[in-house]
């Protein structure tokens, strides 16, 4: 991984806990534009997210994904290594 890549990793995670600054959220989106890699890592971290937010925002976890969001995770996860 490069050492651009590791950077843009902790700022795709800080992006899902606190708003970006100005300069960190254009050199994020700068990256992403050229880097599938950080892009896809990036896609992860919010599909993941996405799916334990709807979890944890359900009574006692008994929560199901959609077969749509069953399936967009599996693609993704399938899909991407590496993040
Ligand atoms: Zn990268």
């Amino acid at each position: 991984m490069k050492h651009a890549c590791k950077e843009i990793s902790r700022l795709a995670s800080d992006s899902l806990d606190r708003k970006l600054g100005l300069w960190e959220k254009l050199k994020f989106r700068m990256h992403l534009f050229i880097c599938v890699n950080c892009r896809n890592c990036d896609n992860n971290l919010k599909l993941i997210r996405n799916a334990l937010d709807l979890i944890e925002k359900t009574k006692y976890g008994q929560a199901r994904l959609s077969d749509v969001q069953r399936d967009q995770l599996h693609q993704t996860l399938k899909k991407n290594t590496g993040c």
